[in-house]
């Protein structure tokens, strides 16, 4: 089957279900009746097992071409699992344009358990290799970086990465297996927050891990066990029914998408547009190598009078935290999924109040390019007046 979308619609009915229901039926339980006494059947306790959340677990599998994936009841769940697959003393290096929230589980939680992390331009193959220390086990690589959507080549970084025996990360959440498939670019773990586009109607937060490798696949299978982050039944089947759609809503976005960012690029008032799509992007020349398209999401740096009255105008865009659902979203990274950096952290990113991400959804694209020219178009009326004012004052 050459289509992701026939793979994303086409689940047989599982076979625990005498109704064989076309979709994955919720089992909603904990617990299995065991029919031999001597030994638990495939399903047992719902932590360690649960049909629903199988079906989503090899559905996931199936698309990242993996040997086993695994769902967590968020992104941040999952990530923070895989990260205990590392020990005390361990050091990572991590896409410095990361989420928020990833560089707030290491510098708060793994760093008191020993295992200290770098942040680096993982795009940048020199600077990975400077960044390098004796104790370096791992990388965990944004492939599309969280706000300024930066291009890191998985399949050069792995190479890199397995000669010197680190383990590679990727968290694909921008992106998705339509786009990109990381472990085939080389990579041992991939990463989802299943709460972007995955489910896909901002309705579900979760999470998915999935690996190449065996052992890899043992060892998370028992981290997720033990440490018990799993994802509900009916979170499970609502991103399996968010799955189905996955390839039209992300062609139908990113199409809107590009359209956005070519037409933002050459507005009054928007001094950049980082969309890895546009030639101007850092990330455009790698982004062939890495993904079969440039997704749904941009980011724009407004001029500063701009901001506050741009956001107030806008009408169909929500503002808020979030994307790669049906409702365009717009969020302020330093006020949403950056604020819980330090000031210091977000300018030595560039992540400062002008930086504005925006996550393109279903809605019809003249209508979205309308919303943002009204609100732009007040944005400057109202800046210009307030300036005059200051003059006169
Ligand atoms: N990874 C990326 C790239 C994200 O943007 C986010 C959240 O915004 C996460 C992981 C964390 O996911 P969750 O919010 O589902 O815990």
């Amino acid at each position: 089957m050459k289509d992701i979308q026939t793979r994303l619609v086409g689940r047989a009915s599982r076979p625990e279900d005498a109704a064989f229901a076309l979709g994955v039926p919720i089992y909603q339980a904990v617990t299995f009746r065991q029919a031999d006494p001597d030994r638990p059947g495939e399903y047992d306790y719902s932590r360690s097992g649960n049909p629903t959340r199988r079906a989503l677990e090899e559905l996931m599998a199936e698309l990242e071409g993996a040997t086993a994936a695994f769902a967590f009841a968020s992104g941040m769940a999952a990530i923070s699992t895989c990260l205990l697959l590392f020990s005390a003393g361990d050091h990572l290096l991590v896409t410095r344009d990361c989420n928020g929230g990833t560089q707030r589980v290491l510098e708060h939680v793994f760093a008191q358990l020993g295992i200290r992390a770098d942040y680096v331009d993982t795009h940048d193959a020199a600077a990975l290799e400077e960044a390098r220390r004796p104790q370096t086990r791992g990388v965990l690589i944004e492939n599309f970086s969280n706000p300024h959507l930066f291009v890191t080549d998985v399949a050069a970084v792995s190479e890199w990465a397995h000669r010197h025996g680190l383990l590679v990360l990727v968290d694909n959440t921008i992106l998705s297996p339509v786009l990109s498939r990381p472990l085939e670019q080389g990579a041992d773990v991939v990463l989802h927050s299943a709460t972007k586009l995955l489910a896909g109607h901002n309705d579900v937060t979760a999470g998915v891990a999935a690996v190449g490798q065996g052992e890899l696949a043992s060892r998370l299978g028992f981290l997720q066990n033990a440490v018990g982050a799993v994802a509900a039944p009916h979170d499970s089947w609502l991103v399996l029914r968010g799955l189905k759609t996955l390839g039209v809503r992300l062609e139908r976005a990113q199409t809107t998408a590009a359209n956005l960012a070519a037409w933002l690029a050459g507005q009054d008032g928007v001094e950049r547009v980082f969309y890895p799509g546009l030639p101007g992007h850092p990330g455009h020349e790698r982004l062939s190598r890495v993904a079969a398209g440039a997704g749904q999401i941009l980011s724009l740096e407004l001029a500063p009078g701009l901001v506050r009255p741009f956001l107030a105008s806008l009408r169909l865009f929500a503002l808020g935290a979030g994307f790669g659902g049906v409702e365009s979203i717009v969020s302020r990274p330093a006020l949403s999924c950056h604020a819980c950096l330090t000031a210091a952290q977000r300018s030595e990113r560039s992540i400062g109040p002008g930086l504005i991400r925006v996550s393109v959804g279903l809605e019809g694209e003249a209508d979205l390019r309308d919303d943002l020219e009204r609100a732009l178009t007040l944005a400057r009326r109202e800046n210009s007046a307030e300036a005059a004012n200051q003059e006169v004052g």
